[in-house]
């Protein structure tokens, strides 16, 4: 499996390709809808790997709170998984790049790194929010992702954040992102 780690002040980013649902850290963020009722490409993927229970726990939260809204984040338990939670997010629907798109993908990443760090988790996986069925190109998304996460680290308890990449394309258009961002790894 590819892994490149970059040590920046306040923790470690990392990239790595693979299937994010067996990662063996705190929490995993998942690239949700805002009904919460999983559905195709790693919502659906995390969904089968979590089992049944992480549904009705989605199901509680829409009954309790309502829909989420793009750019927010609630957590759950990661039941069958190797991580403890799951942290759900809503990213922006792609619509030409007027429309709020980055300050919404930016929340996406930011609240749910406050999810993480709320619930004491160190070590955080997150796949390439919105740049599948969403539509958020990945040369625009994965600069702004990787900015945010660079800066957060800075600044919050949260120790490492491994971005999981699937396909080589996803993989080649991070990697570049984050060494014109921050260097060789
Ligand atoms: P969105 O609706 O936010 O665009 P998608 O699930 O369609 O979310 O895609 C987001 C990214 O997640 C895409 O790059 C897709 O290739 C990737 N992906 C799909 N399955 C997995 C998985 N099991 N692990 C990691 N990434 C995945």
């Amino acid at each position: 499996m590819k892994k490149f780690c970059w040590n920046l002040e306040g923790g470690a980013l990392c990239l790595l390709q693979g299937d994010i649902t067996a990662a063996r850290v705190d929490a995993v963020v998942n690239a949700a809808n805002s009904s919460l009722a999983g559905g195709g490409g790693v919502d659906g993927a995390i969904h089968r790997a979590a089992g049944p229970q992480l549904l009705e726990a989605c199901m509680r939260i829409v009954a309790e709170q309502g829909r989420l809204p793009a750019g927010q984040a609630v957590t759950t338990p990661g039941f069958n998984m190797p991580a403890k939670y799951v942290i759900h997010t809503v990213g922006p629907i792609w619509r030409g790049g007027n429309a709020g798109e980055p300050e919404t993908l930016r929340s996406a990443w930011l609240e749910s790194l406050r999810e993480a760090e709320a619930n004491g988790a160190a070590v955080v996986a997150f796949p390439a929010i919105s740049t599948g069925v969403y539509g958020y190109p990945v040369e625009l998304a994965a600069p702004l992702a990787l900015k945010t996460a660079a800066e957060s680290l800075a600044s919050m308890r949260v120790e490492a954040v491994h971005v999981y990449l699937h396909g080589e394309s996803s993989w080649q258009a991070w990697s570049v992102a984050a060494r014109d961002l921050l260097g060789e790894p």
